[in-house]
């Protein structure tokens, strides 16, 4: 997985001529997400699950998807997620037909809640998130601030 992103790299700076620094690639559950870049940081994450099932769409699609929101918010900063500069760069960095939804088997997904601390993001369980809904309050351990809804979604189940 790291090579597939790294490559992505290396064709995005042949085709701009100029560099990019490398993310940080994290594998975690992420909902029915098949994966998020999260531009602030740097990152992207791919669900592991729908990972492991779907290895060649993740190394053909998933991959330069994710990559090209990173690029994108380096090269153009706060625009549309999936408008004109990230489909271009789907389009004639890495040939890639721009999609935003998937079509994996999600069954053996459980499902999730995304929340967001000020430092990280959060999976939460059902019975989490229906605990919030009744009032309970649940803190980062490393920031300290409360947890709060999210609605990153970026390639999501359609
Ligand atoms: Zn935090
Ligand atoms: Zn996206």
């Amino acid at each position: 997985m790291t090579d597939a992103v790294f490559y992505c790299y290396e064709q995005a700076e042949r085709y701009f001529k100029r560099t990019f620094e490398r993310p940080t690639i994290t594998f975690r559950r992420s909902g029915k997400n098949a994966g998020t870049a999260f531009l602030q940081q740097n990152r992207v994450n791919f669900h592991p699950i729908l990972f492991k099932d779907n290895i060649d769409a993740f190394l053909s699609n998933v991959v330069p998807h994710e990559v090209s929101h990173l690029l994108v918010w380096t090269l153009f900063g706060r625009v549309q997620p999936h408008g004109k500069e990230w489909q271009s760069i789907m389009h004639h960095v890495f040939h890639c037909t721009p999609n935003t939804t998937h079509h994996f088997d999600v069954k053996k997904v459980a499902r999730t809640f995304n929340y967001v601390c000020d430092c990280d993001t959060y999976a939460l369980t059902t019975r989490r998130h229906n605990n919030i809904l009744k009032g309970a309050q649940y803190k980062c351990r490393k920031c300290r601030t409360l947890l709060r809804a999210s609605d990153v979604s970026c390639l999501k189940a359609q």
